[in-house]
């Protein structure tokens, strides 16, 4: 077999499993850092891909790098993204089983990326007619689209994902992809109206007044100076080094057209009616009643709206109780106002971005029979000083997803060995069944008291804000009564649900995973923070993962490749075997000194417990 490894390639080891010492972690670190500063930032686990960031661009995702992975196998070429890619495709064509691919680590570890290079990789390999071309370059183009809206500049990311994808590629009989879905989950709406000191608010206002046509801001009464707009002066940042808005925005209007946006008008209405509810101000008026004291706003957001001025007026300035069974209308306090206000701009945008998914997915829409995979992009754990109610439901799912994480690699590593014939011996885990069980119990869970809180009588004073809005612009288009309401009610057990039907999804498919990690927080190239690293692989569960791969045979390999590889070093089996595959690889174990207990022989495959280091470098022999 050819080589295709070279010796820089061959830095440290590049599957785990290889690790002499394998169950400590300073050596598994140490593997990953020298990796690092050859620019390896793959390496495996079994099956299950390590990346590092690398902070910047590498030459290895050339079409010419993609054809080098098409159609070979995981351990005959160095790791990388596109052998999972490939891999996955491959199973799917074969197998004939639907796909996922979860990539999962914390904010800027590079899961987006991943994401958008898995998905490059077949647009570019997989056959496809002129007709199926329109259909890729949508898939293609939901990315630009999907991040002007979703993503942020933040602390950790320049670019981070603020919800969470998941995306099915549909393929059709020859393997060219048909159709695909999306599934989005838990937009940061806060954002909306608030961002941290250095962050900013989502790409597309930005991309907007920088962007935008001089007739189009006038239409949307705009002026091209974000400085201008409450809602995105909060972290002070306007302008970042590596984002370059005015570009962005030619790339987002251009992806719009891809995917079918001929009439966008709506989507940019909405966008520049958040930027005006963010300028609306109140103040005393005459009798000392609260009431907005800047009407070119007001006038804008009932033309961009398509609402009644003094509709919009009320609803931003009164609000409904019900006392004694009777319905009054009293004026709400200035800060009641202001949060009326920025409740309005998150409900608006939320809308618009849920809006912009469902044309997305119209555009992508294939009915009929195919074959699927799926790719999660996740977020991340996220720590801070004060953990929202976003960043909660955002490590309960990631909880959910480890949950699932060590059930199915257990669960595939028990089916392997069935399959082979082999007696496995169960592994001892960490469960975070227990964390999770916490969360979502069924009377006593955070989410269930959580929702018993919500709809406590005498309920929070924002809810009867909403209800008078809603009552004023229920019917309106944009505004959806029935979603505004719940929101506040119902978000958390929403999000369990769709986790949970999310989960359901997953379960059906054959997982392969991608375990992203961020090197260090200053977004910089070349710099291995071992304390930072340290943390994720604990928490990302990559010690337990490579034990579980070594409890049982950390080796396993084909019958044929593994003959073919290693029959050289045996005259038995040099230059060919004749006789039963098995017994030709039997010959050549015993002859490299392998003892009965530390191999066993499966129906197609060897598996060696410990194997030794000539395997680390497979094909040491051929270079
Ligand atoms: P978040 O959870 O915040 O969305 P993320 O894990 O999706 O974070 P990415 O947006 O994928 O992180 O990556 C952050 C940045 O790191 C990218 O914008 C890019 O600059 C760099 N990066 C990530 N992966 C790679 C890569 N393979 N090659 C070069 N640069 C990369
Ligand atoms: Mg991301």
């Amino acid at each position: 077999m050819e080589s295709t490894l070279t010796a820089r390639d061959r830095v440290g080891v590049q599957d785990f499993v290889l690790l002499e010492n394998y169950t400590s972690e300073a050596a598994f670190i140490e593997n990953l850092r020298r990796r690092f500063g050859e620019n390896l930032i793959y390496t495996y686990i079994g099956s299950v891909l390590v990346s590092v960031n690398p902070n910047k661009d590498l030459e290895i995702y050339s079409k010419a790098h993609m054809e080098r992975y098409r159609g070979v196998s995981f351990y005959e070429i160095s790791p990388h993204i596109y052998a999972v890619s490939d891999n996955t495709y491959r199973a799917m064509r074969t197998e004939r089983r639907d796909q996922c691919i979860l990539i999962s680590g914390e904010s800027g570890a590079g899961k987006t990326e991943a994401s958008k290079k898995i998905l490059q990789y077949y647009a570019t390999t997989c056959p496809v007619t002129d007709h199926l071309s329109t259909l890729r370059d949508r898939l293609v183009q939901s990315n630009p689209v999907l991040e002007a809206f979703g993503n942020a500049k933040t602390l950790r990311n320049d670019n981070s994902s603020r919800f969470g994808k998941y995306m099915d590629v549909q393929f059709d009989f020859r393997g060219a992809p048909i159709g695909g879905h999306i599934l989005n989950y838990l937009l940061e709406k806060s954002r909306v109206v608030h961002q941290n000191h250095g962050e900013r608010n989502f790409h597309i206002f930005y991309q907007l007044l920088e962007g935008g046509e001089q007739n189009l801001l006038s239409k949307l009464g705009l002026e091209r100076n974000a400085q201008k707009y409450q809602y995105l002066v909060k972290g002070c940042c306007p302008r970042v080094s590596s984002i370059n808005d005015k570009n962005d925005w030619r790339t987002v209007r251009k992806a719009l057209t891809v995917i079918g946006f001929h009439e966008d008008e709506d989507l940019l209405n909405i966008i520049a009616s958040v930027l005006h509810l963010g300028n609306t101000q109140f103040g005393e008026g005459k009798n000392g009643e609260n009431q907005i004291t800047t009407e070119p706003q007001l006038k804008y957001l009932s033309k961009l709206l398509g609402v009644d001025g003094a509709a919009l007026r009320e609803a931003l300035t009164h609000k409904k109780i019900t006392a004694k069974g009777e319905e009054m209308i009293s004026p709400l306090s200035f800060e009641q106002a202001v949060a009326a206000r920025d409740a309005l701009a998150k409900a608006v945008y939320g809308r618009a971005f849920t809006w912009l998914v469902v044309k997305i997915n119209q555009s992508l829409a294939f009915k009929g029979s195919s074959s699927v995979i799926g790719l999660l992009d996740i977020y991340g754990f996220e720590v801070f000083q004060h953990n929202s109610f976003e960043q909660f439901c955002i490590n309960y799912c990631n909880e959910k997803l480890h949950q699932l994480f060590i059930e199915l690699t257990l669960k595939s590593e028990q089916e392997e060995y069935e399959a082979e014939g082999i007696t496995w011996e169960p592994v001892k885990y960490f469960d975070n069944k227990i964390i999770c069980d916490l969360v979502e119990g069924k009377h006593k869970g955070l989410i269930s008291i959580l929702d018993e809180e919500c709809l406590r009588p005498g309920e929070p004073s924002d809810i009867s804000f909403l209800e008078k809005l809603e009552d004023t612009l229920g019917g309106h288009a944009h505004f959806n009564k029935d979603l505004l309401y719940r929101n506040l009610k119902e978000t958390a057990t929403q999000f369990k649900n769709s986790l949970a039907k999310l989960i359901e999804i997953l379960m059906s498919k054959e997982p392969s995973y991608v375990r992203c990690i961020k090197p260090n927080d200053a977004k910089q190239s070349g710099r291995f923070d071992e304390a930072l690293v340290r943390h994720q692989v604990k928490y990302l569960g990559l010690m337990e993962n490579l034990r579980v791969r070594r409890a049982g045979f950390a080796y396993r390999r084909h019958y044929e490749t593994f003959l073919q590889r290693y029959k050289s070093l045996c005259p038995g089996t040099w230059p060919n075997w004749q006789g039963r595959l098995a017994d030709g690889v039997a010959t050549l174990v015993q002859h490299l000194g392998y003892k009965p207990e530390e191999y066993k022989l499966g129906k197609t495959k060897i598996f060696i417990r410990f194997p030794k280091t000539l395997f680390s470098t497979e094909d040491s022999l051929e270079a």
